[in-house]
């Protein structure tokens, strides 16, 4: 008699956790495939586009490098629409910062589950470990995750299974118990001898949370959105530019978005038909993205000023800049580049 291989997949966040977990149950003879939910936060994307994280990490998507290093089928599944509920509204609250995390795990694994009946697979594997995680992995919720997530036991936890009790493929025999791990805590030196012995290198270092949800800096940023625009929504595209360039709101009319770099100019760039714009044409500088409705002159004038004042222009006395609605090819202006010091901490959103 032949026995089936069970068939596991593993939810893939590109950190070493999920990576370990994978590998431990691929270990023990299970069929592994990965799964990487597409939120439009997820960190490795949206630092691709931004010119603040830059340095020595390499541009990658590390889920797919995760999938790579374990050899395994890898599916990124789009769940942009579908998330939006689960950032504007969270039944369980949010983090530190507008990270509905244990919201996000049971909708992910509610998601997986989905999948896993879809395709014939037996349970799911996360990287999730006791303790390590304020909100969504702790001893009292990760059984929340379980139940509400729909998938119960057909959710195995690797790196923390011998803290918890035993899941459907531990009693079936498919995977062996006491090969499992008994970490907790948010100490990651366990990991990082697992990571030796399975000769994971260069894995991406955690970075507080998967998405930029927990990032403080990006989320005052959602929240200023919100706030003026008077709703909790937001397209893909904000997701987007609220990870580019420098964010001012110098009044209650208007927004700018100033470039900070090359490759963010460039992006920006594609947004001239939805939003009036600015770019310096006498110097080398950034182009603005200027948000509002009924600006003024003056606005414009002001605008114009700031977008000069981050060129190389700063210290001539004239730069000259074209100004533009949004799709308009624009006007000439020639401005005097606004001095730092008028440019008051409190613009910067
Ligand atoms: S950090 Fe972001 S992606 Fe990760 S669990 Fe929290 S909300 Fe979800």
């Amino acid at each position: 008699m032949t026995t089936r291989q069970p068939k596991a997949v593993a939810l893939l966040s590109g950190g070493l956790d999920s990576l370990l977990a994978a590998r431990l149950v691929q270990e023990q003879g299970v069929y592994v495939e990965g799964i990487t939910f597409f939120t439009g936060f997820c960190t490795d994307g949206l630092h691709h586009i931004s010119g603040v994280y830059k340095g020595n990490v390499p541009k990658r998507n590390n889920a797919m490098w995760a999938a790579e290093q374990l050899g395994v089928k890898h599916h990124i599944i789009n769940i942009v629409d579908e998330y939006k509920q689960i950032v504007i509204n969270p039944p369980h609250g949010y983090g530190a910062h507008l990270n509905p995390c244990l919201d996000c795990k049971i909708f992910m694994v509610g998601k997986a589950l989905e999948w896993i009946e879809a395709h014939g697979f037996d349970f799911i594997v996360t990287g999730e470990v006791i303790g390590q995680r304020p909100m969504s992995q702790r001893r009292d919720t990760m059984p929340v995750i379980a139940k509400q997530s729909g998938a119960h036991d057909r959710l195995l936890r690797p790196l923390s299974a011998k803290l918890l009790p035993p899941t459907l493929p531990e009693r079936e025999g498919w995977v062996d118990r006491e090969k499992l791990l008994d970490i907790s805590g948010r100490s990651r030196k366990v990991q990082m001898a697992l990571a030796e012995r399975f000769g994971f290198r260069d894995y991406a270092q955690p970075a507080g949370g998967c998405c930029v949800l927990t990032d403080e800096n990006y989320t005052r940023k959602l929240q200023d959105m919100w706030q003026h625009r008077g709703s909790k929504d937001y397209e893909f595209d904000d997701v987007m530019l609220l990870a580019v360039g420098r964010h001012l709101r110098p009044n209650e009319r208007m927004k700018l978005i100033v470039s900070r770099e090359q490759s963010e100019t460039e992006y920006l760039q594609g947004y001239r038909k939805r939003f009036g714009h600015i770019k310096t044409v006498s110097h080398a500088g950034p182009i603005t993205l200027v948000e509002g409705e009924h600006l003024t002159e003056d606005d414009w004038l002001l605008a114009a000023r700031i977008t000069a004042r981050f060129s190389k222009g700063r210290n001539a006395p004239r730069v000259t800049v074209r100004v533009a609605g949004p799709g308009e090819e624009g006007r000439l202006m020639e401005v005097t580049p606004l001095p730092p010091e008028e440019v008051p901490q409190d613009w910067y959103i």
